[in-house]
C-alpha cells in the first residue's frame, strides 16, 4: 500500500508508561494537525511536570530492579533485533502513521524511514556486546581497568522532521548500552513513536525501559531535562532549545548532554566537478528533500564562476519540476511544511533576504495545494553576500542561496559560517583539492562528491560549533550512553 485515505487511519494517542498507552487528562489535551492539509486529526494529552515525574520514576525503578542492565549483552541485542524485525514487518501500519502526521511522504516512509529505523536498531543491537572497557598499564601485581556501565535513565527529546528515525537513534543507542529511556517526541509529530514503543514491548523489552511523555517543550521537555533521576540528556533540534536543555542539565546535575543542533551547510562546487546534470540533482535534492526540513540540508551553494551558470540553470530546472502535495498521495514530489507558522517564518527570512538586495528566482509559498496545508516551492536566492539573512540564518525550508567565487581560497572562506558547522559538501574531480577542503571545512561531517547520509550507521553524525556536542550513530553514540568506572585490584600481597 502506498496512497491512503488519511480519514480512515486509526490513530492512537496518549503517553506510554510501563509498557502501555496511558490516555492522560482529556481536558489538558490539544489537537494535533496534519501538516498536509492543516486538519486536526487526533488530540494529544499534554504532560505537566507531575506526569513526567511519574514516567521517569517508573523507568528508574524498572531499570534499578529489573535485569536489563545486568543481563548478558547478547540477550539485550536479541530483544533489539526482534524489535527491528517487528518494525520492518509493521511498515504497512507505521508508514501511513508517520506520513499522516509529519512531512514524510508515505512512499518515502515505506522505502526509507521505516527500514532505516529498523536497521538503526539492528546496528545498535550489534554494539551491545562490542564495547567493554580497557585494561590499564599498571604495576604487574595490580590490575587496573575501566569498565563501561549504563547511566540509568536517559532523557531524549526529538524534533518533528523524522519522528521515527530520530527516536530510533536516541532510544536504540540508550537501550543497547543497558539504560532505560524516557522520550519526549515533538508535540507536532507525537503518534508514530507510540507504535514503536508498543512493538518494543512485543519484542520483549521489559515494561518501563522505554517510556514516552507527550507535551510542550517548555513544560514536559524542561521537566524531563531537569529531573534528578535523568542521568543524561540527548536532544536533536534547534540551537536555542539545545542551549536551554544544556543550561537545565548544568543546573540540575550537572549531567552530560548530546546535542544535535542547527546547521547552515555549504555545498562547495569547483569548476572541474564532472557531470553538471548529476551534480544539479544532488544539490537540488540536498535542499528540496523533505522540503528542506533536514538539519543537514545543503542550504548554501558556493560555486566556482566557470561552472556556476550551467549548474544554477540545471538546479533551477529541477526546482521548477517539484510538485507539492499531501504525504498520502503517490504523485507529489514536494511534501508540506510542518506548520503554517513555520512556512511564514521561512517566507519572512526570504523577504528579508530580498530587502537586503538578493534576487529571488522562482519558488515561494503556495496556498491552495491541499486544504489548509502550507507548501513552499523550492527557491533560489542569488546576489547575496555573506551578511545576507538567507546566508546566515537556518531557514529549515527549500531555500538555496548561491554565492560564486574565483579561487579555492575564496571558496573555502565563503563556505565557513560564523556559527554553524554541521555538515558540508565538496564537489571536485581533484583529489588533493577535495582533501584540502575536507581539512579546511570546520564541520562535523564532510561529504565529497555526494551529499547526505547513507545507511552506514557506523559513521557518527554531529556538529561543530553551535551545531552541537557529541555524536548520534556510530560506536560513539553507544559509548555516549555509558559511563566509565575505574577499577584497581591489588593482588600482590596475601589476603
Ligand atoms: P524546532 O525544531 O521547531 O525549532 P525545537 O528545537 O524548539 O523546535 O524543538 C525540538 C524539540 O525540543 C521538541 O520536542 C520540543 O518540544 C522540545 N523543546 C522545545 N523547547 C524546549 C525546552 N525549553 N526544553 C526542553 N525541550 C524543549
Amino acid at each position: 500500500m502506498q496512497r491512503f485515505d488519511p480519514n480512515q487511519l486509526a490513530v492512537r494517542s496518549g503517553h506510554f508508561i510501563h509498557g502501555r498507552l496511558v490516555t492522560g487528562d482529556a481536558d489538558a489535551s490539544r489537537d494535533v494537525l496534519r501538516p498536509s492539509d492543516g486538519q486536526a486529526y487526533a488530540p494529544l494529552p499534554m504532560a505537566e511536570a507531575d506526569l513526567v515525574d511519574q514516567a521517569v520514576d517508573d523507568a528508574y525503578v524498572a531499570w534499578r530492579d529489573g535485569d536489563w542492565a545486568r543481563r548478558p549483552p547478547r540477550e539485550r541485542a536479541r530483544v533489539l533485533r526482534r524489535w527491528a524485525d517487528l518494525v520492518e514487518a509493521d511498515a504497512p501500519t507505521l508508514a501511513p502513521l508517520e506520513a499522516v502526521g509529519s512531512t514524510r511522504p508515505v512512499r518515502d516512509a515505506l522505502a526509507w524511514d521505516v527500514p532505516f529505523t529498523a536497521d538503526g536498531l539492528r546496528f545498535f543491537a550489534e554494539y551491545a556486546d562490542k564495547l567493554g572497557g580497557e585494561v590499564a598499564a599498571t604495576r604487574s601485581d595490580n590490575l587496573g581497568m575501566t569498565i563501561a556501565e549504563p547511566y540509568g535513565v536517559i532523557g531524549a527529546i526529538t524534533p518533528w522532521n523524522f519522528p521515527l528515525v530520530m527516536a530510533s537513534w536516541k532510544v536504540g543507542a540508550a537501550l543497547a548500552a543497558g539504560n532505560a529511556v524516557v522520550l519526549k517526541p515533538s508535540e507536532l509529530t507525537p503518534f508514530s513513536v507510540l507504535r514503536l514503543a508498543e512493538l518494543a514491548v512485543q519484542a520483549g523489552l521489559p515494561a518501563g525501559l522505554f517510556n514516552i511523555v507527550q507535551g510542550d517543550g517548555r513544560v514536559a521537555g524542561a521537566a524531563l531535562s531537569r529531573h534528578p533521576r535523568i542521568a543524561k540528556m540527548t536532544f536533536t533540534g534547534s540551537t536555542s532549545t539545545g542551549a536551554a536543555i544544556m543550561a537545565a542539565c548544568a543546573q540540575h546535575g550537572p549531567k552530560p548532554v548530546t546535542l544535535e543542533l542547527g546547521g547552515k551547510s555549504p555545498q562547495l562546487v569547483f569548476d572541474d566537478a564532472p557531470d553538471v546534470e548529476r551534480l544539479a540533482g544532488i544539490i537540488a535534492g540536498a535542499i528540496a528533500g523533505n522540503a528542506g526540513q533536514v538539519c543537514v540540508a545543503g542550504s548554501r551553494l558556493i560555486v566556482q564562476q566557470g561552472i556556476a551558470p550551467a549548474l544554477v540553470k540545471a538546479i533551477a530546472r529541477r526546482f521548477a519540476a517539484y510538485r507539492p502535495g499531501p504525504t498520502w498521495e503517490d504523485g507529489p514530489t514536494l511534501p508540506p511544511i510542518i506548520s503554517r507558522q513555520q512556512a511564514l517564518r521561512i517566507d519572512a527570512i526570504v523577504q528579508r533576504a530580498a530587502d537586503a538586495g538578493a534576487t529571488l528566482r522562482g519558488g515561494g509559498p503556495v496556498d491552495d495545494v491541499c486544504g489548509a496545508g502550507a507548501y513552499y516551492l523550492p527557491t533560489l536566492i542569488e546576489g547575496v553576500d555573506a551578511g545576507n539573512p538567507a546566508v546566515l540564518e537556518e531557514i529549515f525550508g527549500p531555500v538555496l542561496t548561491v554565492q560564486t567565487f574565483a579561487t579555492e581560497e575564496e571558496g573555502l572562506a565563503l563556505a565557513s559560517h560564523p556559527h554553524y558547522g554541521l555538515a558540508a559538501g565538496v564537489h571536485t574531480a581533484d583529489l588533493n583539492r577535495a582533501m584540502r577542503a575536507m581539512r579546511a571545512l570546520s564541520a562535523g561531517t564532510v561529504w565529497i562528491n555526494r551529499y547526505g547520509r547513507s545507511n552506514d550507521f557506523v559513521i557518527p553524525t554531529g556538529g561543530y560549533h553551535q551545531s552541537g556536542i557529541g555524536k548520534d550513530l556510530g560506536r560513539q553514540a553507544v559509548e555516549a550512553n555509558q559511563r566509565l568506572k575505574s577499577v584497581l585490584i591489588d593482588f600482590g600481597s596475601p589476603v
